[in-house]
Parts: C-alpha cells; sequence; structure tokens
C-alpha cells in the first residue's frame, strides 16, 4: 500500500545541476561559488520586501544559526531568554549551550505563537531581559509588529526563528526580517531543502562577518593557525548549497502547492467539528505543515485520529509539545497572558496533517475520508 508521508523532499532539475558544476570543477569543500551564490540569492528574496538589508550566510543546519545568532545577541551565562514555548526544541537548546536559561513565553489562539500579552508580562517581571526568540510556526506569522515593539520599548535584541516559514509574509514583508537576526532552516522536511542546512541573516554586515569568523573555527587572521576565541566547524559544503538553488527557483511553486492542500483539508473537513490552524489578516502563511484542532466541546482524541490514519498508512503528528512540559527543561518558568494556557491547549487538541506537495487530490480525499470515520 501506497505510503502518504508528512513532508518529504521535492527535488527538481536544477539542483543537479549545480551539484554537477561544483563536482566538475572539483569544488566540493565547504564555502565556494554555490554557497555564495546562495547567500546572495536568499538574501535578494527576503530583501525585496524588507526596509533594512539582511546579509545571509549559509550553514550546516538551521540549529547552527540560531547558536550563532544567540551568541551574537550576546546571551552569557545566567542571562534570561524569552522564548515561543510552542516550538521545537532546536531553538531553545542553543540558549542553554550558552548557559543561558530559557523562560517560556506562552501562545496565543489567533496565530499559535507568541502572545504579546504573555511577553508584556514576562518583561514586568524580568525587566532586565535583553533578547526574545519567536518561532513562526507552521509558516504562520506571529503579529511580529506587536512582538517587535514590546522588544523595543524593553530595549531586547529579537532573534526570528522563521526555520519554519521561509517566504511567509506579515504586512507584505517576510518572516526572519523583523529582528537583528534570522534564522531559516533547510533540514530534509520543510518547504525547500539543501538535505540539511540553515540560514542566518544578520541586519548588519559586522555581524554576519563575526558569524563567518565563529563558523569557520574562529581562525584568526595570521599566517599560522591563530585562536583568541572558541570556534565552530557550521559552514555548508559547496555540493549542498548547490541543492539549495536549485530548491530556491522553486519556493514559489512548494509555496502555492502547500496552499492548496491547506484549502482542500478547510473545505474537506469544514463539517466535523474541527478548526484549521489560524492566522491572522495581515499573514500569508507558506502553508508549510496544515494542522488542526479538534474542537473543545468535542471528545475525539487526536491520537485516535493520529494512529486510525497510521493504520491505513498515513503519516501526522502530533503539534508541537510546549517546551514548559519537557521534562528536560523541567524547573524553568513559564509565563501566560494571566488568564489562559493556549499552548497545552493547542498540545492536547491538535494534529499535523500530511501537507507533502506531491501528495495527489485523490490521496488528500483518502486522508479526508479516513479522519472523517473518526467521528
Ligand atoms: C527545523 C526547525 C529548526 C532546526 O533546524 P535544523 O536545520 O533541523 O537544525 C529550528 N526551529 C524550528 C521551529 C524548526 O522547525
Amino acid at each position: 500500500m501506497k505510503k502518504i508521508l508528512l513532508s518529504t523532499p521535492t527535488m527538481h532539475e536544477e539542483e543537479m545541476c549545480y551539484i554537477k558544476e561544483a563536482f566538475e570543477k572539483n569544488w566540493v569543500a565547504p564555502l565556494g561559488f554555490n554557497c555564495d551564490n546562495f547567500e546572495n540569492e536568499i538574501a535578494d528574496f527576503v530583501n525585496s520586501t524588507s526596509p533594512t538589508e539582511y546579509h545571509a550566510l549559509c550553514l550546516n543546519s538551521g540549529t547552527a544559526a540560531l547558536h550563532l545568532a544567540v551568541k551574537l545577541a550576546g546571551v552569557k551565562k545566567g542571562d534570561r531568554v524569552f522564548c515561543s514555548d510552542v516550538t521545537f526544541a532546536a531553538m531553545v537548546n542553543p540558549v542553554v549551550y550558552e548557559g543561558g536559561i530559557p523562560v517560556f513565553i506562552d501562545s496565543e489562539r489567533d496565530t499559535w505563537n507568541m502572545s504579546p500579552a504573555a511577553l508584556e508580562r514576562a518583561f514586568e517581571k524580568y525587566p532586565d531581559t535583553k533578547v526574545v526568540i519567536l518561532v513562526h510556526l507552521y509558516g504562520v506569522s506571529a503579529q511580529v509588529d506587536k512582538i517587535s515593539e514590546i522588544c523595543k520599548k524593553h530595549n531586547a535584541i529579537l532573534i526570528e526563528d522563521a526555520a519554519e516559514a521561509l517566504s511567509a509574509e506579515y504586512d507584505g514583508q517576510k518572516c526572519g526580517t523583523f529582528g537583528k537576526y534570522g534564522v531559516f532552516s533547510f533540514n530534509g522536511n520543510k518547504i525547500i531543502t539543501t538535505s540539511g542546512g540553515g540560514m542566518l541573516l544578520c541586519s548588519n554586515k559586522k555581524d554576519r562577518d563575526k558569524a563567518l569568523f565563529l563558523a569557520t573555527q574562529a581562525r584568526e587572521n595570521a599566517p599560522w593557525y591563530q585562536h583568541e576565541e572558541i570556534g565552530y566547524n557550521y559552514r555548508m559544503s559547496n555540493v549542498v548549497a548547490g541543492i539549495g538553488r536549485g530548491q530556491l527557483k522553486h519556493l514559489d511553486e512548494h509555496k502555492q502547492l502547500k496552499t492548496q492542500i491547506y484549502r482542500r483539508y478547510k473545505e474537506g473537513l469544514a463539517d466535523l467539528p474541527i478548526t484549521m490552524n489560524p492566522y491572522t489578516e495581515k499573514c500569508n502563511p507558506n502553508f508549510w505543515l496544515s494542522c488542526m484542532t479538534v474542537n473543545e466541546e468535542c471528545n475525539v482524541n487526536p491520537l485516535t485520529i493520529l494512529e486510525k490514519l497510521a493504520e491505513n498508512n498515513i503519516e501526522s503528528r502530533p503539534v508541537w509539545k510546549p517546551m514548559h512540559m519537557q521534562p528536560v527543561f523541567s524547573g524553568l518558568d513559564f509565563i501566560t497572558d494571566g488568564n489562559d494556557n493556549v499552548g497545552e491547549n493547542i498540545f492536547a487538541r491538535g494534529l499535523c496533517l500530511p501537507s507533502d506537495i506531491k501528495m495527489t487530490e485523490e490521496d488528500q480525499n483518502y486522508v479526508i475520508e479516513i479522519i472523517k470515520s473518526c467521528f
């Protein structure tokens, strides 16, 4: 029986052309022309909608990009960092690598992303906090104008984890270009992939240069190997960057297919006590993953749907389990807007549905039929 998966790589022809070029020139090492071009192409793409110019650096993972952003933002041992609570742990781990203390900020119902009201309350409790890391979940932007405003008011640096939100926009501006630093991931399941990789966006050139220095083992400018800081091996290879260049040409097409998938679910599930993951008027999502929640008045458990889908060879997945519920982060503070506990609620009712762009309409109708049979 055919398997219907959540989100898998979709390759075209250009990727192989760029890889071939790297092989023909025997330039398979880290750094090189594909890296330079991939960086420039991503920078052009995001800068087309951004009032500030961003400088891009390609790295071997989104996590590496987040780690460097956390370092550039100056997070030191014992510093608190406000982090979206409903997210992937990869976003929070780099704070801990640097000895920082994550404080988890609850989501809002309208976007599933960081609640501005909860962030305000966090600054009341910890007014000295200097860094905020915001995720745009499943390709839906947070209310990033409100979040930026609050960060400015409190003199805090904003890092955007746009790993899932490449090409998503808020108020006509691309996600990743609202903070001092932005991060994309090209992991295998993301909207475009390099098999594995990431991109750091810096709003000034000096930071981009510093990130490159740290990502290449912090080698000082000297004839011998001179080191005055601890560095990392975080660069992307020239072969891998070639995949990214080919994929980037198809980003818009991927986004359109993902959008269609979301719309078909919305229509197909309209008669059930189900709500699709929400977004606000100003948001133009990339619909990386279509997600649903079972309505509160209904007692169908999303895990029952997950199991039923799995029996039929269909992959689905619970929505991200909130960080404050993770054993590894137990004991860390979690701040809500004072009335609601949104992340736990979404986690209890939510499910990510197959959103692979190679899924046919018939495949998707089959998925919808199975979900219907659970009610
Ligand atoms: C995928 C992802 C990351 C990590 O990116 P990698 O390239 O896998 O290291 C970080 N944050 C979020 C929200 C992600 O979805």
